[in-house]
């Protein structure tokens, strides 16, 4: 068993709420976590930091190299197992898009493709050079993904909107001129048939 306590620690967050703690108490939680106490309980604490600071400071990288893939993996912060949870609630947001489809509901294919552009925005996010297999799949479904999004922002004026922003703020004019460009389009159609 390692010693934590005589490990190096990398990469310290200087405005990380865990990294400020006193030495003893800072290898203290880093042990708990390692020993698979959950982050919300450990945030229970009297003084302890909060979930968020310690999700931070799990991510970020300033556990001991040592300790830290069993951390990631023990509280579910590890980049396949975040993004297999992503990918789930783009395919529930999916089935919900296809039954609100199916019964001409606007407001929650709306709603629908709304929560799937979230989780393909947090998905695109999450990806680095090192492609895992749950990503390789989200390649797979990125362009069902993207046929939803298109109906969703044919049926929705603010869905079209946000969609639009979302493309402009990631520095995709271009793509959110062409979306802009085929609901003009549709709409006119649509007024005019
Ligand atoms: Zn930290």
């Amino acid at each position: 068993m390692t010693d934590i306590a005589t490990s190096t620690t990398r990469r310290p967050g200087r405005a990380c709420n865990v990294c400020l703690l006193a030495p003893n108490l800072r290898t203290q939680l880093e042990q708990q976590l390692a020993a698979g106490v959950s982050i919300s309980r450990l945030s229970r604490g009297r003084g302890a930091p909060s979930r968020h600071s310690i999700a931070r400071h799990i991510r970020g990288g300033h556990l001991p190299q040592q300790i830290e893939e069993r951390v990631l993996r023990l509280t579910g912060l590890d980049s396949v197992a975040v993004a297999s949870r992503v990918l789930d609630i783009a395919r529930r947001a999916r089935t919900s898009a296809l039954v609100a489809e199916e019964q001409n509901n606007h407001a929650a294919l709306a709603r629908a493709g709304d929560s799937e552009l979230r989780a393909l925005l947090a998905l695109v996010a999450m990806r680095g050079p090192d492609a895992t297999e749950s990503e390789i799949e989200i390649d797979a479904d990125s362009r069902e993904i993207a046929k939803a999004v298109f109906t969703a922002a044919r049926l929705d004026a603010h869905v079209a909107a946000t969609i639009q922003a979302a493309l402009r703020n990631a520095g995709h004019v271009h793509i959110a001129d062409e979306l802009s460009a085929f609901v003009s389009r549709i709409s006119s159609q649509e007024i005019h048939p």
